[in-house]
């Protein structure tokens, strides 16, 4: 028996005239480094429809084609998001910190027709220009400045402002689309061979949303600012630009100040009350308010995740600085909202550790279970360690294909019956907590037994003189892999090796304590600021570390 419900498509375009309209009063307000720009989520929406226009009755975008936004986290991008799903078409968000062979290859493969492009990034463009395919017809430059750098490209360019100027602001969106269509791509970050495209759908995007705004996870209200710091070209910001326009959160966009000094600034000057970043964003932060004073006293909440964040980062931000930190786990395929640290009721704030430093709980539309390296499930035990495998409605199940392919479902990322395969290895306890030990390619295995390096790292960067350590596996005779610590030490910092190695002493059995240490000046970075283990590897395998 079919249920007697009315069937009504979940798109973008909904959440577009929700929040324009219902939250018409809300503001979306740009860092220009010393205040901010705001604009209401009416202005937003009819900025957006405007958009839509230009790009449809002058640019000649139809149906699905691409459309790639190369910015920082702004208003003008904010436009984006919602116009170019809304209309019908596919927003590809373009990771700006990519190498130049690398972008070429995600606009090429996507065929996108047109790229919105800040000005302050056109120094980046410009090399990946000669590289693009005749598809790519139209720049649209957002911002001041000398547009040079784009001269011999032989499609268009404009200027945003002018391009939208005195078009209608009402388009006829996109409403009831099928669900299931493309709204947006944005590709992994390729750490390991090309990157790999992940097509969200609109009822995907719509469903994350109201995961997003659920209380047991950002739960993001109209009477909260959201700050995402995380960038909105790395899984769309976390879903917090259309979450937003769903929920009426204001929101605050930080554009390319994302140092820890104007960070601070910014924060203390516009009060946003829900913030969200990778650890090393928290870190370089957390390090400006120990040294200088700051208002932080509007946050509520702030959410780390993307990689693991060391215990002592979160309490360091609450004991110091009276922030409570979160901790989340996700990936590109998972939208990415897959856990979320929240605790269970009735618990004192010490009782609360243990579930504050594991990855988080599942929530009901995420189903995850473990596979042992034989294949077999492992119990949901809190013990039995496995490769994390998850389903649901906003995660991937395979990867875009190109232009006209379909698309491809490589076996080391699904599974036969198609759940995605993550690589990250950990525990799940009953009541749905995760704990990740490791990514399966970052493990040390040592003479038959498995060491975490993030067990590891988190424990090494509690210590008051170390800023980041990064352990990874290295061939050892004997044991096969023993791990090799490689650690920033704090100006002034009086510890040696030995000490470091005592103090990890306390906390992890002996035969896991590294006979391996190095001093960097930096941690390597990926493209979204996790700590870069492959090339710590090299650096290793070249000789360059000892
Ligand atoms: P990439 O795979 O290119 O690094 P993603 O952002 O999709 O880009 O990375 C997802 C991966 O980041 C996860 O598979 C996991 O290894 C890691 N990760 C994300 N959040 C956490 C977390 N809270 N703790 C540990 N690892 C995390």
């Amino acid at each position: 028996m079919l249920s007697t419900m009315q069937d009504v498509p979940l798109t973008v375009a909904r959440i577009l005239t929700h929040g324009s309209t219902v939250h018409s009063g809300s503001t979306a307000a740009t860092w220009n480094g010393t205040a901010a720009d705001r604009r209401s989520y009416a202005e937003v929406g009819a900025r957006a429809a405007q958009l839509a226009h230009a790009l449809r009755d002058e640019l000649g975008v139809t149906g699905d084609q691409r459309v790639a936004t190369l910015m920082w986290n702004n208003t003008g991008h904010l436009e984006a998001y919602l116009a170019i799903p809304a209309m019908g078409a596919v927003l590809h968000t373009l990771n700006l910190r990519l190498p130049a062979h690398q972008l070429a290859y995600i606009i090429n493969h996507a065929a996108d027709q047109v790229i919105l492009v800040d000005s302050t990034l056109l120094p980046l463009l410009a090399p990946v220009l000669p590289h693009l395919a005749p598809t790519l017809r139209h720049i649209v430059v957002a911002g001041p400045g000398d547009r040079s750098p784009l001269d011999g490209f032989p499609g268009t360019v404009h200027g945003y402002e002018e391009l939208i100027a005195d078009r209608p602001t009402a388009y006829p969106w996109a409403a009831d689309l099928d669900e299931r269509t493309a709204a947006a791509l944005c590709y992994t970050s390729g750490t390991t061979g090309d990157p790999k495209g992940v097509v969200y759908s609109h009822r995907s995007i719509y469903l994350h949303c109201l995961q997003v705004i659920a209380a047991d996870s950002f739960g993001i209200t109209a009477r909260d600012t959201a700050l995402p710091v995380v960038p909105m070209f790395h899984v769309n910001a976390w879903g917090i630009p259309h979450a937003a326009f769903m929920s009426g959160t204001h929101l605050l966009l930080p554009d390319r100040f994302l140092q820890p000094e104007p960070l601070a600034r910014m924060i203390a000057a516009e009060r946003p009350t829900v913030g969200a970043a990778v650890p090393t964003i928290w870190a370089g932060l957390l390090d400006e308010l120990d040294h200088r004073p700051y208002d932080t006293s509007s946050l509520r909440m702030v959410v780390i995740g993307g990689s693991a964040c060391p215990p002592s980062l979160m309490r360091a931000f609450e004991e110091r600085h009276d922030i409570r930190v979160v901790h989340a786990w996700g990936m590109t395929e998972t939208s990415p909202l897959g856990s979320f640290g929240t605790v269970p009721g009735g618990l004192t704030p010490d009782q609360e550790w243990p579930y504050r430093i594991t990855q988080g709980r599942f929530p009901a539309s995420v189903e995850a279970r473990l596979t042992g390296p034989d294949g077999s499930r492992m119990e949901h035990d809190g013990a039995s360690a496995g490769e994390l495998e998850v389903r649901g409605p906003w995660i991937a199940g395979a990867y875009y294909g190109g232009a006209g392919q379909d698309p491809v479902r490589p076996d080391d990322k699904f599974s036969e019956d198609g759940w995605l395969r993550t690589g990250d290895v950990g525990t799940i306890t009953p009541d749905g907590y995760l704990t990740l030990t490791d990514r399966a390619k970052d493990v040390i295995k040592s003479g038959g037994e498995w060491i975490s390096s993030v067990e590891l790292e988190g424990f090494l960067m509690a210590h008051p003189d170390v800023v980041e350590a990064a352990v990874v596996a290295v061939p050892d005779e004997r044991w096969g892999e023993r791990p090799l610590a490689t650690v920033v030490l704090r100006e002034g910092a009086t510890a040696d090796f030995a000490e470091l190695r005592d103090f990890l002493g306390e906390h992890v059995a002996k035969w896991q304590l590294p006979e391996r240490w190095t001093l960097i000046p930096e941690v390597p970075k990926t493209s979204v600021g996790k700590f870069d283990k492959k090339v710590i590897r090299k650096r290793h395998a070249d000789g360059e570390l000892d």
